[in-house]
């Protein structure tokens, strides 16, 4: 027999009936993230909003009986942030996943918060523009998620992260108020900062239902260089000295010897397993960027370079 308890019915009363998933074998494929260590709780209910009323009706039901609410995008999270808590509403938010607006004009773009990082990535780059968080999940974590990580990648370096990106956010509450905080300006002084409160909150202050994002122009083209060092302390001088110069990668990672043998199983990169650690520099400058690639590295590196 199926026992149908008040909040669902009053769910599936908002939502529609396939908006509300019950089916055990069905919600388990929502408990957790990636991060397979943190412990997961099973939810009693995973809710699919189409809308931001439905997760205004969501959350004022959820109030009403008291019941907790774990927001979700694409359960790529890496901490567990997502992982349901027993008796929970997962409350899955791929279904919102358009770009309402790219603006030229305004180098903005608004969007619903299931849109993948890539879609929004491909999306404004049609109008020569660039939106530089990348998390190496891009193709297919939120910008919900990214949001409530502050999700940041391997050009963090030149671009910064998600919060740098933020211009104005529309957030459900607890009780189902919706706020709407932040600006479409490229200047925004005015009044406490909200929107960038919420990022990297994790869904603990409110649910995201869009978001108004800033662009960049396009960047050219980047050139790649990739050098193997003996030993950290030659790395560290490599990375001040391109610091220091005033040269700006658009990304510079250090692997270490584990990582570089890890990554070489996994990709048969022909890497140099035998380094201490390998410098990958990337610049997206354009026309000085083979230039600017010549003066980090330099003909001096101490270990071969390529
Ligand atoms: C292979 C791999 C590589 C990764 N690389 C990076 C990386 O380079 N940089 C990086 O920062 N992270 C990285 N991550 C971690 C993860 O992809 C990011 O944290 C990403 O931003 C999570 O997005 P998501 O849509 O999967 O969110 P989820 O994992 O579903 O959720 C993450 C958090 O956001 C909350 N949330 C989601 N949507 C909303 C919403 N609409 N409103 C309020 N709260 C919400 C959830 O409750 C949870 O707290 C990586 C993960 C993997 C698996």
């Amino acid at each position: 027999m199926t026992v149908t308890t008040a909040w669902l019915a009053d769910l599936q009363d908002a939502l529609g009936a396939d908006g509300v998933l019950t089916d055990p074998d069905v919600t388990a494929g929502y408990a957790r993230d990636m991060a397979m260590m943190a412990p997961a709780g099973t939810p009693a209910a995973v809710v699919l909003p189409r809308t931001t009323a439905d997760v205004v009706a969501v959350m004022q039901v959820a109030t009403r009986h008291g019941i907790p609410v774990v927001p979700r995008g694409a359960g790529s999270g890496l901490a567990g942030a997502s992982n349901a808590v027993d008796g929970a509403i997962t409350l899955v938010m791929n279904r919102m996943d358009a770009v309402l607006e790219v603006s030229p004009e305004d180098r903005l773009a608004v969007v619903q918060p299931g849109v993948v990082n890539k879609t929004l990535r491909d999306a404004v780059a049609g109008h020569g523009l660039f939106y530089p968080p990348d998390p190496s999940s891009y193709d297919w974590c939120t910008i919900g998620g990214n949001l409530s990580t502050n999700s940041g990648g391997l050009c963090c370096v030149k671009y910064g992260v998600t919060t740098d990106y933020v211009l104005g956010l529309e957030v459900v509450l607890a009780d189902g108020r919706v706020l709407r905080t932040g600006r479409r300006t490229v200047k925004g002084v005015a009044g406490y900062d909200l929107a960038r409160l919420f990022v990297g909150s994790e869904g603990t202050l409110g649910v995201i239902t869009e978001a108004t994002l800033a662009l960049r122009p396009a960047p050219h083209r980047p050139v790649t260089l990739a050098a193997s060092f003996g030993t950290t302390a030659q790395t560290g001088q490599v990375v001040e000295r391109v610091v220091t110069s005033g040269l700006v990668p658009s990304l510079l990672e250090v692997m270490d010897n584990t990582c570089i043998v890890a990554v070489d199983d996994l990709l048969r990169a022909e890497l140099d397993r035998g380094a201490h650690s390998l410098l990958v520099a990337q610049s997206d400058a354009g026309g000085e960027a083979a230039d600017r690639r010549d003066r980090g590295a330099g003909a001096d590196l101490p270990r071969g370079g390529r």
